[in-house]
């Protein structure tokens, strides 16, 4: 056995910020000074970045990736007696905001190599109520698009993109978040493009749509004082959008190492028995938000000790698939009714997974799942 001496942890945030600490410290001290903390430039220069780098005219700031998918849905007018169909292998966030708004979420299985949900399904789900879809690209995978807008336009289903965890992943060379009819990010800090605290946005083509968010996310105000709607507060601050400016600039090398750590485990793990290593479909460019392997034979929990033993800090995303949580018990799913979810819940293992992992902790990683499994 190696005894390490490192402890190698699931991510690390800390890490990030001493490599652009000057920049940073920098640009908060300037918001301070400027007594401009909600809105302004700041924010307004964060839209259009953003915007550009996902390649659509409108993009909308809001406070975290829950509220982005709140606002969608709202902008699309979803509610009551509506259906929404998404996944059941997400975080709540994702089938909470259905229920937030008083639609309904439908759960339907996975794919067991890309953990995204399986399009089949999504189409076999579809009833005169569904009225929209949400698309998770989990673990920073891309859904196949193509296929999905198709069975959306067939069905003229609005496709609201979960890019939680895919902030610069593309299908077919498009940047997701630009494929559906919205896209909703969020900037929490371990995802790939995280601020310092809360944040999110929410991206669009439609002028409309973006201007529809605008007043939701403002109380639903159009002109000062006057509410047409019943809104929300939801508000990126200017410290969090002048960290984001900056980080914006970097997102794509960061992703780029993380293809490099996940190619160079996969190297490894693919010839591993026992283990399945994460598969991307052709077409997708991930970035890798987690390096998520499926651990056979009921291992999952001993080798996440073992390895924890040599230093390798692991974590579980997700234990319990979510058409089995208690909150959702009134929807009468059963145990079994969505076995691949519910097999990967039991498997799933995500490694250190974050830009700044070293070759040396990357070595650590693969000798001691090696170690473990010999
Ligand atoms: C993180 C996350 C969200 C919610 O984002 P917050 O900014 O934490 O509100 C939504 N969906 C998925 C898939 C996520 O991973």
């Amino acid at each position: 056995m190696i005894k390490s001496e490192i402890s190698i942890p699931a991510f690390d945030i800390k890490q990030q910020y001493t490599t652009i600490e000057a920049e940073v410290s920098a640009a908060v001290l300037e918001v301070l000074a400027s007594g401009r903390y909600i809105g302004g430039s700041i924010v307004e220069g964060f839209e259009q970045k953003f915007a550009a780098y996902t390649g659509v005219s409108e993009c909308v700031a809001c406070n975290s990736g829950t509220d982005a998918l709140y606002l969608a849905l709202r902008a699309f007018n979803i509610g009551k007696g509506d259906e929404v169909i998404t996944t059941p292998f997400t975080f709540i966030a994702t089938s909470e905001v259905i229920s937030a708004v008083g639609a309904k979420p439908v759960f339907v299985d996975i794919n067991a190599t890309t953990f995204n949900f399986d399009l089949q399904q999504v189409a076999a789900a579809i009833t005169p109520n569904t009225k929209a879809i949400i698309p998770v690209h989990l673990f920073g995978q891309p859904v196949d698009m193509t296929a999905l807008m198709s069975i959306a336009e067939a069905h003229n289903l609005v496709v609201i993109e979960d890019c939680a965890q895919s902030t610069g992943a593309s299908w077919n060379g498009q940047k997701l978040g630009s494929i559906g009819h919205i896209g909703c990010f969020s900037f929490y800090p371990t995802k790939n493009l995280g601020g310092c605290g809360d944040g999110g946005a929410i991206t669009t083509n439609d002028p409309q749509i973006a201007a529809k968010l605008r007043i939701l996310k403002e109380h639903g105000q159009k002109t000062r004082y006057i509410y047409e709607d019943i809104g929300i507060n939801s508000r990126l601050d200017a410290i969090q959008a002048a960290i984001l400016q900056i980080k914006l600039r970097y997102l794509d090398i960061w992703n780029r190492q993380r293809q490099a750590i996940a190619s160079r485990y996969h190297q490894f793990i693919n010839q591993v028995p026992g283990i399945i290593a994460p598969q991307e479909l052709a077409g997708g460019e991930g970035v890798w938000n987690q390096y998520t392997i499926r651990v056979l034979n009921e291992k999952r929990d001993s080798l996440r000790s073992q390895l924890q033993e040599r230093g390798v800090n692991t974590m579980i995303y997700y234990p319990r698939p979510l058409h089995l949580q208690p909150v959702y018990a009134s929807l009468g799913y059963q145990t079994g009714q969505l076995p691949i979810a519910e097999q990967a819940s039991q498997e799933v293992l995500s490694l250190p997974m974050f830009p700044e992992l070293s070759l040396e902790e990357q070595d650590q990683v693969i000798y001691s799942l090696k170690d473990c499994l010999s």
